[in-house]
């Protein structure tokens, strides 16, 4: 299950309520050598051991991406971006499995695991563009939650575009930073839209039912504590049901009845409805 924009904000919200002044007394590391592997990274952005010993100054997230900030310039960034989990442990508690453990001179622990792809760097504040989830994230489109997303902008920057839709609204070169293809998915369906469809030839209606829808499931995800199956900080469920998405498979449509299909599409998979949502 992937963490995207509302996700890692709940992460980022209870990591700043519960983080800034804790000092990192020690770490653990598993199986970083794989996600090297997996990763397009570099040697020294696992450097880890210079993070021993500095405190925690804020915690921030943009996109499907948290930055944990120490004093000193350094950062954590972690990209749970196929799936990930953070928690912080108390004195006491077992913890789970994690890829990154920070202990704290309080005892208190925040264990990260990824459960897909994705990446946990500990980065100088010099080398944080070299993170590609960073750039995309941080330094790239719009995202749904900064006052700029307006309907005004967002039918002007996607609506006049001679494009399909998924590299417009996921990815590197998006101009709306947060959204992945569980999301996406979601949006059309909701929108009524394929999604194999030009921007430029939705009609104003469909334009708008994309941004409203949007604004919808990003809005709805922050305020139901994250999609199902995601836990937050402290091990909490969300209760956001996806409108559309692998939990469809083999279902009929809710709206008219019609076996949903799975399409391969933008280098994953999307479900839809072949009758609501027509190219
Ligand atoms: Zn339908």
């Amino acid at each position: 299950m992937s963490i995207e924009l509302p996700e890692a904000r709940i992460f980022a919200e209870q990591m700043q309520e519960a983080l800034p002044g804790k000092r990192i007394e020690s770490i653990d590391s598993h199986d970083m050598k794989r996600m090297l592997g997996l990763g397009v990274c570099k040697e020294h952005l696992f450097d880890f051991g210079s993070i021993v010993g500095r405190t925690v100054k804020a915690i921030t997230a943009r996109g499907n991406t948290i930055r944990i900030k120490m004093r000193g310039g350094f950062n954590i960034v972690h990209g749970p971006e196929y799936g990930g989990r953070i928690r912080l442990v108390q004195p006491g508690e077992k913890g789970p499995k994690y890829h990154l453990k920070l202990e704290f001179s309080d005892s208190s622990v925040l264990s990260m695991r990824n459960t897909g792809m994705g990446v946990i760097y500990a980065l100088k504040d010099e080398h944080l563009h070299e993170s590609y989830l960073y750039k995309r994230d941080f330094q790239g489109g719009l995202s749904p939650t900064d006052p700029e997303f307006t309907w005004d902008k967002f039918k002007i920057l996607v609506g006049e575009e001679n494009r399909q839709l998924k590299p417009l609204l996921v990815g590197m070169d998006a101009f709306v930073t947060g959204i992945s293809n569980a999301t996406f998915q979601d949006v059309l369906f909701r929108a009524k839209v394929h999604p194999k469809t030009k921007a430029r030839a939705l009609s104003e209606e469909q334009l708008k039912g994309l941004y409203d829808g949007i604004q919808h499931v990003i809005g709805e995800r922050l305020k139901l504590g994250g999609k199902e199956r995601f836990t937050d900080l402290y091990g909490k469920p969300g209760e956001y049901v996806a409108a559309m998405g692998p939990n469809y498979k083999n279902r009929e449509c809710p709206n008219c009845g019609t076996t949903i299909k799975k399409l391969a599409h933008g280098g994953g998979h999307v479900y839809l409805c072949p009758s609501c949502q027509t190219e």
